[in-house]
């Protein structure tokens, strides 16, 4: 795999330049973030870290994560419906994690007073990181599938011209053309809008719940834009506020401040610290309800680790996807080795082997947005105190990928431009629709790539760590 801009990269009084043109034009472009000083206004606002050239990468592992993602979408569409699965899947981890254990109460509780929601919307994105061969050839593994509250769709859509820009003022107008228009947000907008239309109430409205304290509020707004160009409404409101002045009437109909809601629109509630007790019974009432939930409970819990995990046991899918032994077949090649930490001497073994082979592993809880993983001497400790002790089985073990570094110029507000050894992780997004038992709508909608320095092994662009990025097919 070839790997870089090379002498560019050299060049620091170039690289400086470049870095002060590629920042404007990022500014003009909306690719922003609101400061960690200021995460409740948008007063005074900065970029969104990125990286300063597209980073490299062979088009057939792009072409196989798109060609994947409608498959991905079938699979967690099935899991969501699959009560027994994820019951079975999860019985041992909601013994030990609590966040969890909560979430599938508020499911239980929805399949006893039965389902109201009859329309289904899946806005997932699913994350690969490009495994290095001994051959030299680079494999598409999945890290995760992000079912709830997957970001930087907006951003991703305008961050291509800052590249084409920066490789237009090296008169590289050619690679410039090369790097692919990437539009995910009107493709997330696209299945709001149609899970709207199924709800079918002219007046109803799109509900997005949103944190308060929210630095990638651009990124929302992109998808808040496309929907007002459709003529449809978005009230961002926090769990408080439906806790305050949500209801839902007779038929289960939701209303907030006396508007009916189409549609529920998660970019919160996917942390143990995004809950208070008030708002547990928030969520609860927004489940319960008629709205399209997106995601719905069951599909949340569809997204968690240790369901990932239980996916890649051999004849799973056969059972989850029957009769669809080629999507099958796509969806297994990218799948890393994953390892239950249940008690047993399945687990037993997984932990001989980490404890064994640190460089190899990465122990994973039951969490999203960044920043939970162990590695290494870290992840060492954390299983010889686990070992004994079920709590192991909130947990999975992931084999580690290890992606062939390469170097690329990273830049955010208030640090020197840094040329650096980096890895890459893209993000497929995908988009689906259904309708009782009907799939009207399975897409993939664009791409992220994220990048970051090596010497961090954990954490996203929210966290802190990677920066966005496009990429360079090649
Ligand atoms: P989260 O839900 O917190 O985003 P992830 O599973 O995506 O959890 O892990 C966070 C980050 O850790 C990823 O973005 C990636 O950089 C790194 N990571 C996760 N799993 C692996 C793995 N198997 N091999 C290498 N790096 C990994
Ligand atoms: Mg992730």
């Amino acid at each position: 795999m070839a790997t870089g801009w090379g002498s560019l990269l050299q060049d620091e009084q170039q690289l400086e330049e470049l870095a002060r043109q590629a920042v404007d034009r990022a500014l003009a472009e909306g690719v922003l973030l609101r400061t960690s000083q200021e995460p409740i206004s948008s007063e005074v606002v900065s970029y969104a870290p990125f990286t300063l050239f597209p980073s490299l990468v062979p088009s057939a592992l792009l072409e196989q994560a798109y060609a994947v993602q409608m498959d991905f979408n079938l699979l967690v569409d099935a899991v969501s419906q699959n009560a027994a699965f994820l019951e079975q899947t999860l019985s041992s981890t909601i013994k030990r994690d609590n966040f969890t254990a909560h979430l599938f109460d508020i499911h239980k509780q929805i399949l006893k007073e039965g389902i109201a929601q009859t329309v289904f919307l899946g806005l997932n994105r699913s994350d690969y990181m490009f495994q290095r061969n001994a051959d030299g050839s680079a494999a598409l593994k999945q890290i995760e599938i992000n079912t709830i509250s997957a970001s930087f769709g907006g951003l991703a859509s305008r961050t291509p011209a800052v590249h084409r820009h920066v490789l237009n003022v090296l008169g590289k107008t050619k690679e410039a053309a090369k790097i692919l228009s990437n539009n995910p947000s009107k493709g997330l907008a696209m299945g709001i809008a149609k899970a709207w239309e199924l709800y079918g109430s002219a007046n109803a409205r799109v509900l997005l719940i949103a944190q308060e304290k929210e630095r990638n509020i651009f990124d929302q707004r992109a998808i808040e834009n496309e929907l007002l160009a459709r003529n449809i409404h978005v009230i961002r409101r926090k769990f408080e506020d439906v806790s305050e002045k949500g209801s839902l009437d007779q038929d289960r109909r939701l209303f907030m401040d006396d508007q009916e809601v189409a549609v529920v629109y998660f970019r919160d509630g996917y942390m143990p610290s995004h809950y208070s007790l008030q708002n547990w019974g928030a969520r609860l009432l927004l489940e319960r309800s008629c709205a399209v939930k997106c995601p719905d409970i069951a599909t949340q819990l569809a997204g968690t680790k240790k369901v990932q995990q239980e996916l890649s046991r051999s004849g799973m899918l056969e059972v989850l996807l029957p009769g669809q032994p080629e999507a099958v077949a796509r969806l297994r090649a990218t799948f890393a080795g994953l390892y239950s930490l249940d008690m047993g001497e399945e687990g037993d073994q997984a932990i001989t082997e980490a404890i064994a082979a640190p460089s190899c592993f990465v122990l994973k809880p039951q969490r999203e947005g960044g920043g939970n993983n162990l590695y290494g001497e870290e992840m060492v400790q954390a299983l010889e105190r686990l070992k004994d002790s079920e709590e192991r089985a909130s947990y999975i073990l992931m084999e580690k990928i290890e992606p062939e570094p390469f170097g690329n110029c990273l830049l955010r507000p208030g640090s020197p431009a840094r040329v650096v050894q980096c890895i890459s992780e893209l993000g497929i997004f995908g988009v689906y629709v259904r309708q009782g038992k009907t799939l009207v709508m399975n897409k993939h909608v664009g791409h992220l790539l994220r990048t970051k320095a090596i010497e961090h092994a954990d954490g996203g662009v929210a966290a802190g760590v990677a920066v966005l990025d496009n990429p360079y097919p090649v």
